[in-house]
This record gives C-alpha cells, sequence and structure tokens, in this order.
C-alpha cells in the first residue's frame, strides 16, 4: 500500500468531463471542483494540458468513449444512403 488515494472516482470524473471544461461547456460548481481536483492531482493536470491524452485515459478509466459511438452511427448512415442510392 503506498498511498490512500481512493480518488481514482474523481480523476475518472475529472476526465470524463475534461471536454466540457476545455469547451467552457460546465457549469460554475463543476469547473472549481474541476479546478480543484487538477491543482492537487498531478497526473490529471497532465491530462488537461495535454487534450491528446484523453482517449488513453479514458482507456485507463475503462469508460466508453461517446465519439467512436457518434462515428459508428454517421458511418451507418453514410452506408444507408449510399445503398439506398445505389
Ligand atoms: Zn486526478
Amino acid at each position: 500500500m503506498t498511498q490512500s488515494a481512493g480518488d481514482e472516482e474523481s480523476c475518472c470524473w475529472v476526465i470524463d468531463h475534461l471536454q466540457e471544461f476545455l469547451h467552457g461547456e460546465m457549469s460554475q460548481d463543476d469547473a472549481d471542483a474541476f479546478r480543484r481536483h487538477i491543482a492537487a492531482c498531478e497526473s490529471c493536470m497532465d491530462e488537461a494540458d495535454m487534450e491528446a491524452a484523453v482517449s488513453r485515459a479514458l482507456k485507463r478509466c475503462n469508460r466508453t468513449v461517446a465519439a467512436p459511438l457518434q462515428l459508428r452511427s454517421r458511418l451507418i448512415q453514410m452506408h444507408v444512403s449510399y445503398r439506398s442510392q445505389a
């Protein structure tokens, strides 16, 4: 036992909401909690610094990424319109 982090959940919360935070779509309270967390959590600060790291972090948190789902439905739509043209 190295450290009693017990903070994995808020790390995942921060990673989950990183896009919202970066795009200013977060409520004031949530943004405050977000800033408080990354100020205290080095790994999340690193993640927040690098938007590109989000997907890696999401994998670490075992979360489902929303984007591929959207991409998938778009591809399905494209496929459907392609088929209806043919
Ligand atoms: Zn964290």
